[in-house]
């Protein structure tokens, strides 16, 4: 088996979309300052993968200075860190996100953000785990200005 371990932070403005784990919230106030769609959740999750199968960083694969990647749908970077794991002989048992986020309230998103990453990672529901939080009122999250997400992802061996 193996663990890996995703964390990303985006800084949040008005008028732009706030995309989360491929599912995009409509009536957000704000949303995400990125070079891609800026979907804090599928970054995370995107290095967790590659994390546990010590294959480098979401930045080293997808350079931030490409533009290939300005607006690039970060499905995009999940699938290719999904078939890197594959490639190496690896399966992904189940993923467990928590995102920190202050002034949107994702209990109404809850189910569709879970959906959106069963169906882009192949997992049963019952395998993707989704907590929110805010940040207490302090810090970058807390204040509004940031969101965070972290993610945790189990992989077996794949069948020979
Ligand atoms: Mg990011």
């Amino acid at each position: 088996m193996r663990v890996g371990l995703g964390t990303d932070r985006h800084r949040l403005e008005p008028g732009l979309p706030l995309v989360i784990g491929g599912h995009q919230l409509p009536e957000a106030p704000v949303g995400c300052v990125a070079h891609s769609d800026g979907d804090v959740l599928l970054h995370a999750l995107t290095d967790a993968l590659l994390g546990a199968i010590a294959a480098g960083d979401i930045g080293e694969l997808f350079p931030d200075t490409d533009p290939r990647w300005a607006g690039a749908a970060s499905e995009l970077f999940v699938k290719e860190a999904l078939r890197l794991a594959r490639e190496a002989g690896w399966t992904l048992a189940n993923l467990d996100a928590t995102v920190h986020l202050q002034h949107v309230k994702l209990r109404d998103h809850k189910a569709a953000i879970r959906s959106s990453l069963a169906r882009l990672t192949g997992l049963d529901q019952g395998a993707v785990g989704l907590k929110a939080k805010t940040g207490e009122s302090v810090g970058p999250v807390g204040r509004g200005e940031a969101i965070d997400a972290l993610v945790v992802v189990l992989l077996t061996r794949s069948e020979p």
